[in-house]
């Protein structure tokens, strides 16, 4: 075995190399290896949407202008039966392939001095003051940035995520009617259900259907439903599913060498299914948690850096998200959400921050919801 790597980073999605990033732009000199099971580009089932937040994220990162080149979409479209808001979002989001978000934000990151090797990791163990990844390699710090079936969240003791969501997305030539905007359609037949259609902006659009509740749910009725909610959307190609583990109340991270981001850790907003955006933050989290324990000599320290960095940045908003979810559970209650951000832009504006970004359940969203439950 050879030196020490200062971190090793297992995942080379966006938490992965938002890790590697957080971590050498804190300090360009450490040593770090990310690791992936899959060569690069790769494909990974997702809407593609990818909110501004993200774009800001990287900027900070190190990475600015990384998806300029794709065109900026700007309408939401949501609708359950025949409740329906369609408005501008106070910023553009941008619908990128992963096969391209992914790649680029690897190359950033071996850019930026970051080793990458593919490999798939088996095994995961702390020795001492070093990690010891598949009896080869050590790290000082260990990130798990391995996705939704992450091997280095069972090691670290982290209980797997409760609450998972099942979602099938493809690609068709994007209808002119779902042209320039983001369409989201609420399954009225089934409890917190939706299917989508993200126009990419390059002639193709994401399309897909995700279920929250997953009993009995199988590729073959995921299509079905996105085909009875936009017709004609399931005739696409490329279908891939993927599981979506959702955030909770409370967000674990123990002490210690190991440390979890993105999908792995479990963060995947309950209610809208949008998860890059708390893959790149708290990857970045991540390395500079990481680069802190090095630099100071302490890396048993790293695991209660990065837990007090993640709650300060999204302890409140992951708390008012799970109740946002567990209110839009109820039909009557989405339903008015619908009505209220279709009476007031503002209403709508806080909901998209809610379900995009670090948004908080707001006085006006609740005002709003009242409203329309109780005045039709
Ligand atoms: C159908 C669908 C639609 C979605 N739509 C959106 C959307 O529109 N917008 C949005 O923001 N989010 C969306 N999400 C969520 C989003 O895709 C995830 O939150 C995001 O991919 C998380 O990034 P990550 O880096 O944590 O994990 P991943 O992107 O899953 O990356 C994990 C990486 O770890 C690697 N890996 C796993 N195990 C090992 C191992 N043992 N050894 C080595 N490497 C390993 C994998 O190969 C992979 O490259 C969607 C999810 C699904 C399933």
């Amino acid at each position: 075995m050879g030196d020490a790597w200062d971190l090793i980073v297992v995942g080379a999605g966006p938490a992965g190399a938002a890790t590697a990033l957080g971590a050498l732009s804190a300090d360009p000199r450490l040593r770090v290896l990310i690791l992936d099971r899959a060569a690069f580009p790769r494909d990974k089932a997702c809407g593609d949407g990818v909110s501004p937040d993200v774009t800001d994220m990287l900027a900070v990162l190190g990475a600015p202008g990384l998806l300029d080149d794709w065109a900026p979409v700007r309408r939401l479209e949501l609708s359950h039966g025949e409740r329906r808001v369609s408005r501008p979002m106070r910023r553009s989001v941008r619908v990128v392939p992963r096969t391209v978000l992914d790649h680029r934000l690897l190359t950033a990151a071996v850019d930026a001095g970051a080793r990458f090797e593919q490999r798939r990791v088996r095994a995961v163990r702390p020795r001492g003051d070093v990690v010891i990844v598949d009896d080869d390699l050590a790290g000082r710090v260990v990130v798990g940035a391995d996705g939704a079936y992450s091997v280095v969240r069972r090691v670290a003791g982290v209980p797997a995520v409760r609450r998972r969501a099942l979602a099938l997305r493809g690609y068709v030539v994007t209808p002119p009617k779902w042209s320039g905007r983001q369409v989201i359609a609420f399954d009225p037949e089934h409890r917190q259900a939706y299917a989508w259609c993200f126009d990419r902006g390059d002639g193709l659009a994401n399309v897909g259907y995700g279920a929250f509740h997953t009993d009995g749910v199988s590729r073959a009725v995921l299509l079905r439903q996105l085909g009875e909610l936009l017709p004609g959307a399931d005739g696409g190609t490329d279908w891939r599913g993927h599981h979506l583990p959702l955030s909770s109340w409370r967000w674990p991270q123990p002490d210690g060498q190991l440390l979890l981001a993105g999908d792995a850790a479990g963060l995947i907003n309950p209610m809208t299914g949008e998860g890059l955006h708390y893959a790149v933050a708290t990857g970045a989290l991540a390395g500079r948690a990481a680069a802190a324990a090095v630099t100071a000599r302490r890396p048993e320290t790293a695991g209660a850096r990065h837990r007090m960095a993640v709650r300060a940045l999204l302890g409140r908003h992951l708390r008012h998200t799970a109740t946002a979810a567990r209110l839009s559970a109820v039909p009557a209650v989405l339903m008015a959400g619908v009505t209220a951000a279709d009476r007031d832009q503002h209403v709508f504006d806080d909901l998209v921050d809610l379900g995009l970004g670090q948004g908080r359940l707001t006085r006006r969203v609740l005002v709003g919801l009242a409203r329309a439950l109780t005045v039709r």
